[in-house]
């Protein structure tokens, strides 16, 4: 599969790697930076008879290489300083993905996407209105990468393996996510049973602030490890039509009470995009907190004025 990365930034650049690490397919990572995406590109082809992969990634500033892609993910823009909010991003980065958008319409418009840019619930909508993109096609990363950190966050505080961890977070990528400690388990056992309520209330608010506790500490600039991390996931579920159960921004008709807008809910990703929304069965208090996230990605939809 072609896949192509726009933007060879942090995240962009580190999603190439593990895409062509993972053998994944074909990677273009185009850039408007010119010698950005040729020399990350070339770096990394280098690091291919060491670490053995056959996968190539080719670094580009012309949008024609775009063509014929089958899968583009979009992580160009600007990523918060300290003291910003997601949110912050959103007229900056607008500009920037409308310009992408435009660019996927003219040379990979059947492809699917994978939005990655903040705010990346918001944005999603945007490109998902500009390139035409039918909606089971299109979704937005932030719920893996939330959750990730939410069960990271549980290993260390229990003193577990991290792979024995599972944890969902859904609602939008931003400050009013939704992490479901009800939903959280240790190799099956609720964490309500091994954790005290104040020691969840805790991991879920730093959870919330997973994000910002990375950019206070760079000082310039976001994550990109497990960004790049859950964006592979992603990717790797459709291309080898794993059909994993992931939290990704999707379009909702009617699924938990939402409509006509993306929010992060669980799905199963496979060969033909988001195959299923999964209903979990939330409490009125949740459900309450995930309408409230889903209203406040709206808003910033409504300033972006985009006709859906
Ligand atoms: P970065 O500044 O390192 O890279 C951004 C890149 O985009 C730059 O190389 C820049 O030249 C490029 N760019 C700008 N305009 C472009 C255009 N019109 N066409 C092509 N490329 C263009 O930033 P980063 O750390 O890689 O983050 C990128 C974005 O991803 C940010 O908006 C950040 O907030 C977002 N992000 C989202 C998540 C998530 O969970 N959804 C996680 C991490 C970062």
């Amino acid at each position: 599969m072609k896949i192509a990365v726009i933007g060879a930034g942090f995240v962009g650049a580190t999603t190439a790697q593990r895409l062509v690490e993972r053998n994944l397919g074909e990677v273009v990572l185009y850039d408007i930076v010119e010698g950005l995406p040729q020399g990350k590109a070339l770096d990394m082809m280098e690091s291919a008879p060491i670490w053995g992969f056959e996968s190539r990634v080719l670094g580009t500033n012309d949008p024609k290489d775009l063509s014929g892609a089958e899968m583009v993910v979009i992580a160009s823009g600007m990523a918060r300083q300290p003291g910003m909010s997601r949110d912050d991003l959103l007229e900056r980065n607008a500009g920037i993905v409308a310009s992408v958008a435009d660019l996927v319409h003219e040379h990979a418009h059947q492809a699917m996407v994978i939005v990655v840019t903040n705010p990346v619930d918001a944005l999603t909508h945007l490109v998902a209105a500009k390139v035409g993109t039918p909606k089971d096609r299109i979704f937005g990363m932030g719920g893996i990468l939330d959750s990730a950190r939410f069960r990271h966050f549980i290993a260390t505080e229990m003193g577990v393996a991290q792979a024995d961890v599972d944890a969902m977070v859904l609602g939008g990528h931003g400050d009013d996510m939704v992490p479901l400690p009800r939903f959280a388990t240790v190799n099956g056992v609720s964490i309500e049973t091994l954790l005290s309520a104040d020691q969840i209330q805790k991991l879920v608010a730093r959870t919330r602030d997973g994000g910002a506790e990375i950019v206070r500490y760079l000082k310039k600039g976001s994550a990109y490890y497990a960004p790049a991390a859950a964006i592979a996931q992603m990717v790797e579920s459709v291309v080898r039509d794993q059909k994993r159960l992931l939290p990704c921004s999707v379009w909702c008709s009617g699924q938990y009470g939402i409509t006509g807008q993306f929010v992060g809910l669980p799905v199963i990703l496979g060969r033909s995009g988001v195959e299923k929304i999964v209903e979990l069965p939330l409490s009125a208090a949740e459900l309450k907190e995930l309408q409230g996230s889903s209203a406040h990605v709206a808003a910033k939809v409504a300033k972006l004025q985009i006709a859906a």
